[in-house]
């Protein structure tokens, strides 16, 4: 008996594709295309549902879907990724993005330091 399967839910290939809707196209294909390369068989989430961890045929830990990034096994990661020292790459949802281009970068108010709305006054200082 397996004692962890109290505490996962297994998915389909596409329930993982699916499991955040926030996902550009890019990050979907980005992760399929991992979970071919790999190997991937079979899926399952957490039971607080924080993440997908993808497995081979043989039952072994491939990769983690986080909903803002993807990381990998030791020496599974992708050859060329955009930063060789971590085993894993961002998505679109990634938490700790910079501001897009054409996205308003907030102000700071400099009597009280919370972020101030667009119109300039303040909300807690006005
Ligand atoms: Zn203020």
């Amino acid at each position: 008996m397996n004692t962890l399967s109290s505490t996962r839910r297994t998915m389909t290939r596409d329930e993982a594709l699916a499991w955040n809707s926030d996902w550009s196209p890019a990050d979907i294909t980005a992760i399929g295309e991992n979970f071919d390369r790999l190997g991937a068989q079979s899926f399952y989430r957490t039971q607080s549902n924080g993440s997908i961890t993808a497995q081979d045929k043989d039952g072994r830990v491939l990769m983690y879907v986080h909903p803002g990034h993807v990381t990998f096994n030791k020496g599974l990661a992708p050859e060329g990724r955009e930063n060789p020292e971590v085993e894993g790459f961002d998505l679109s949802t990634v938490r700790e993005k910079l501001p897009i281009k054409g996205e308003e970068v907030l102000t700071i108010c400099p009597s009280c330091f919370y972020a101030m709305p667009y119109t300039g006054v303040c909300d807690t200082c006005g």
